[in-house]
């Protein structure tokens, strides 16, 4: 469990800053936004301003919690389990965009939650096993997965809780239990399949990392000794696609052939080779699709998938009666978010993303959170 000091740092840069220069840059900013932007940051809540004092209400909280974190995180002599369960429980409450979706991680406005096809497999149960790094990120692909396949778990390393059920998991006897890895001795899906039928009557559970790359060779080390791992063949299923389906909201080098692919792909291709069901392949793919169409709106780009209507539809209707004339502006602003606002946001979400522009609306006036969201630097 190595810190990395650059982490530490890009924590410490910003923390400092006078917190009442930033509420008022906040709120000024918030001024600005229509009431089609305050549904899609899930800001609207019908009245004048309740709505924005309870996002800065919010933001305020998490700057303290920041704040008493990084002071927690100065201590040298803190152990690393500490150290990490600090961290992964501050990102678990607040993830990285307030009022972001508690499940699929979106602005509420473009929540994908409930457009999730799903999927049961027949006898391999799925365990997401994310770093704080993606955890409440937009562009994260593996947050769909409890959605799309029935019994799914996300669990956020080095969360206490959630370290515990992974234990919990791989101690299950039950099961035979093994670890997505691209290892040299790592077994194929067929005798990872064989050994399971051999085992334990054919149940599996596997576990999918979801980091970058050098963070999740830190979490392998997690792992005890002898933990079983699993890797894709060379010529799996993924090969009809060159390139990663999450590319257009992430940066992503080589191509799929060196392993640079998603967790939904790679969980995609891992249950093909184990069940041999292509909907299911297809479908999460299809997920996958629609969820990074979501997250290019919320950075305020255009749709790559074509998985939804690129803006609204209208709700003008020239017969409508005289009593609504003035609210045209509302109305029209009202029907890109309004719908899906409500199915995720209870809780608050958190900061910056590191891949940038995370609350870039839909408008491009609308760029005004993204700047105070910054502010609260990364994980
Ligand atoms: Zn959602």
């Amino acid at each position: 469990m190595v810190e990395d000091p650059e982490e530490l740092d890009r924590l410490l840069s910003d923390v400092g800053d006078n917190e009442e220069e930033l509420v008022a840059k906040l709120m000024t900013q918030l001024q600005g936004l229509s009431h089609k932007q305050q549904r899609l940051y899930g800001i609207w809540d019908g009245t004048s301003d309740g709505g924005r004092r309870a996002f800065v209400d919010r933001w305020r909280a998490r700057h303290a919690e920041r704040r008493a974190m990084v002071e927690a995180l100065k201590d040298p002599a803190r152990d690393p389990r500490d150290r990490m369960a600090l961290r992964s429980e501050y990102i678990m409450r607040w993830r990285k965009i307030l009022f972001s979706c508690p499940t699929c991680w979106l602005l509420p406005g473009l929540c994908v939650c409930g457009r999730m096809q799903r999927f049961s497999t027949s006898r391999t149960k799925l365990v997401v096993h994310a770093h704080h790094g993606e955890w409440g990120s937009a562009s994260n692909s593996g947050s769909i997965l409890p959605n799309s396949l029935e019994g799914a778990e996300i669990l956020l390393y080095g969360y206490p809780d959630h370290d515990r059920r992974l234990r919990e998991l791989l101690a299950d006897t039950s099961r035979t239990t093994a670890l997505l890895w691209p290892g040299a001795d790592s077994l194929l899906p067929e005798q990872l399949s064989a050994l399971a039928d051999e085992r334990t009557g054919g149940r599996l559970t596997v576990v999918a990392l979801d980091a970058t790359w050098g963070n999740a060779r830190r979490m392998q080390g997690w792992f005890p000794k002898g933990t079983l791992t699993v890797r894709l063949p060379p010529e799996s299923t993924l090969k009809e696609n060159k390139l990663s389906l999450l590319r257009p909201v992430r940066r992503y080098r080589g191509d799929l052939e060196n392993g640079r692919v998603s967790t939904v792909e790679a969980v995609a291709s891992l249950l093909y080779e184990l069940e041999g069901d292509e909907a299911m392949y297809r479908g999460l793919l299809d997920n996958l699709k629609i969820k990074v169409d979501a997250c290019r709106l919320q950075k305020n780009r255009s749709l790559v998938y074509d998985t939804q209507a690129p803006e609204e539809r209208s709700e003008r209707r020239p017969w409508r009666r005289g009593g609504q004339r003035g609210q045209d502006g509302g109305a029209a602003g009202g029907s890109a978010g309004g719908s899906a606002a409500g199915s995720g946001a209870d809780s608050p979400g958190e900061e910056s993303e590191t891949e940038g522009s995370p609350a870039a609306a839909v408008t491009p006036v609308a760029a005004p959170l993204n700047t105070i969201a910054s502010t609260a630097g990364s994980q």
